[in-house]
């Protein structure tokens, strides 16, 4: 990879389109919006091929030409392997509906596709000299950032709400960063980072306020293109909570196109929050660009428990534009999911995976997906990581084991 040159151009503000250097440390733009990483599309279309990637490792660096780092020793390894599609096919026959593809990112380090926007977060600020590094998370982000933070040596401050998962709690802390909790939601971790900023000289990564956690979130499009044979779903159901991994995925499509790899042909991609917290279902249905920050924001999929999202815009435009829709589930619904996902394909999704299966089973329901539509699920971190119900039959072993009583 040391050889590998990189086709970065420069970094574009998302709202005005106004140009930014690369390769120097930056935050939003101007206008408070997220730099986007612009690329000479041209020299990367005719630096790689389709064939080049096949002789590569089954890992997303294999996408590095798609990708901002410059220097090999820069980046950043945890085993990031490209993840499975699997498919769901007792289900399906249940739900008497076309291919239904779940994209299990639960294999990925650290158990959550986090690990993708991190890994390169962390890569990029290795390569342009950060020490410190700090982001507000719901638990998934902090334990990435904490782990490649670690593995690159840096330093790493990590703020999460005071209900985040325990299990999130800990393996942020015993990853390697100095952790908080804070009682309030993850906006008001954000303002901790943020103003700190000065007094303790860390870089704000917090989603979407840096410009690399987009692009690796990205390698979701280009892995998922790559392993349908440069073809992709009728639907994805993604569950929104920055909504960087749907940001991105749009971004690798549209790359994706430009250099010829694919055609025109784009996923209607579906924002699925849950409930009692839906920002962004509700600017959809008001037909509004912003979204209003949610009051008194509660799901049990904490990872999409976000109240107000800084790229609400690019969401709502990529949904729009790929003529999705966003829509809502209730919490009985993503724990029904997840029981009958588990039960019947064996197949154990987090809650917020689960809340893409409700939601794509509500969608089937009102008509807003066909039943011969393929459709792909986004399975987003493993289910191991969140409580689950209590479960198991005793057995003494003082007496006799009674094996015509087990069901
Ligand atoms: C962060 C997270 C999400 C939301 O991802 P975004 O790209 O930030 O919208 C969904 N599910 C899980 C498990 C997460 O950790």
């Amino acid at each position: 990879m040391s050889e590998t040159p990189t086709f970065v151009t420069h970094l574009e503000c998302s709202e005005t389109g106004k140009h930014y250097a690369a390769d120097t440390l930056q935050g939003l733009s101007e206008a408070g919006k997220p730099l986007l990483v612009r690329y000479d599309l041209e020299a990367l279309g005719k630096a790689v091929s389709k064939d080049d990637l096949v002789r590569r490792a089954p890992e997303f660096w294999r996408y590095r030409e798609f990708l901002p780092i410059r220097k090999a020793e820069n980046v950043v390894r945890l085993g990031e392997v490209m993840t499975p599609i699997l498919p769901a096919p007792r289900l399906q026959s249940a739900m008497g509906c076309g291919d239904i593809l779940i994209k299990d990112e639960g294999r990925l380090p650290t158990g959550s596709f986090k690990a993708r926007g991190l890994a390169l977060a962390v890569s990029m600020a290795k390569e342009l000299g950060v020490k410190r590094m700090a982001m507000p998370t719901n638990g998934n982000a902090g334990a990435a950032m904490a782990a490649y933070c670690t593995a690159a040596g840096i330093e790493s401050y990590v703020f999460c709400p005071e209900d985040t998962p325990q299990v999130n709690v800990r393996e942020i802390a015993l990853q390697g960063a100095h952790t908080y909790l804070a009682n309030g939601y993850i906006n008001d971790c954000g303002r901790i980072v943020g103003e700190g900023k000065e007094i303790m000289n860390w870089f704000d990564t917090s989603t979407l306020k840096e410009p690399y956690r987009i692009e690796g979130k990205k390698t979701m499009g280009l892995e998922l293109a790559e392993q349908m044979g440069w073809d992709v779903p009728d639907v994805i159901f993604y569950p929104t909570g920055g909504g960087t991994g749907l940001i991105g995925m749009w971004k690798a499509f549209a790359e994706l196109e430009a250099i010829g790899w694919m055609g025109s042909k784009r996923p209607r991609m579906v924002a699925v929050q849950a409930e009692g917290c839906a920002p962004i279902v509700k600017a959809f249905e008001e037909g509004s660009r912003h979204a209003e920050p949610w009051v008194d924001a509660h799901t049990i999929a904490s990872g999409i428990r976000v109240p107000a999202a800084i790229g609400d815009f690019l969401i709502l435009d990529a949904v729009r534009d790929s003529g999705g829709f966003a829509i809502a589930v209730d919490d009985d619904a993503i724990n029904a999911a997840q029981e009958e996902c588990a039960k019947t394909d064996g197949i154990l999704l987090c809650p917020e995976g689960a809340a893409t299966l409700a939601a794509f089973k509500k969608a089937l329901k009102s008509g807003q997906v066909s039943k011969d539509e393929r459709v792909m699920l986004f399975n987003c971190a493993t289910g191991l990581k969140y409580p689950m119900p209590e479960a198991g039959g005793f057995i003494d072993l003082n007496k006799p084991v009674d094996y015509s009583a087990m069901g």
